[in-house]
């Protein structure tokens, strides 16, 4: 099977059978994803979405979390990873949108990744979720998953898995593929333990193939 063969059959697979997947985080506006999407690195989404609740109605706005103090903000992260530099980046991300965004979410990556607390793979998240833009976060599972199944070869950095995946996924199918890799990593092709025998990728999957070739 090609590159360009294995691309079509995961694509299709998912197409089939996750036509609407999303993020799970729980958001109701770009702001509120952001946010989200901050308090989320190194830690689960289920674990984001019992926290930011209270935040969203302490500070419903970016400009009510501009005027947080580190002490009113940290008790309602305190039972995320790392709270206290996420205590930090929400208000100096705030902060920023307000003198330099007019409290407005950038649209662009570029200008994204100038926020405290904001790396490329969440300026990644927030514009292809928000925008649908053709850019690809690649996280742990998605650098994971696209390895096992093939879709990457050799691939040392999230940025080159970022890479090779760009050159083989139609554009107007990035946004949506971001979140099939995710969801097929978290629930399918877990890390310590794969589930190949309920995966409906078996047949396109290099780690399957050379997992029966072992037997
Ligand atoms: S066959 Fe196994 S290793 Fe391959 S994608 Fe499915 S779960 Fe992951």
């Amino acid at each position: 099977m090609t590159k360009k063969e294995r691309f079509a059959f995961v694509l299709n697979y998912f197409e089939q059978h996750a036509p609407n997947a999303e993020t799970e985080l729980l958001y109701d506006n770009p702001y509120q994803l952001l946010v989200a999407v901050i308090l989320s690195a190194q830690c689960t989404d289920k674990r984001v979405n019992m926290t930011t609740p209270a935040i969203f109605k302490k500070y419903p706005d970016a400009e009510s979390l501009s005027h947080a103090t580190f002490d009113e903000l940290f008790p309602l992260i305190r039972s995320i990873s790392y709270p206290n530099n996420k205590t930090k980046h929400l208000i100096g991300m705030a902060q920023m949108l307000m003198e330099d965004y007019n409290g407005e979410i950038p649209d662009s990556v570029s200008e994204l990744v100038k926020l405290p607390g904001v790396g490329r793979k969440t300026a990644n998240v927030i514009t292809s979720v928000i925008h649908h833009q053709p850019n690809m976060a690649v996280d742990t599972h998605v650098f994971r998953v696209s390895a096992r199944i093939g879709l990457t070869t050799n691939a040392k950095t999230p940025l080159q898995t970022e890479l090779q995946l760009l050159k083989y996924i139609p554009e107007e199918k990035v946004h949506i593929a971001h979140h099939w890799l995710i969801l097929h990593g978290r629930y399918v092709c877990i890390a310590r333990s794969p589930k190949c025998g309920e995966c409906g990728i078996r047949p396109a999957c290099k780690y399957y193939k050379t997992l029966i070739k072992g037997q």
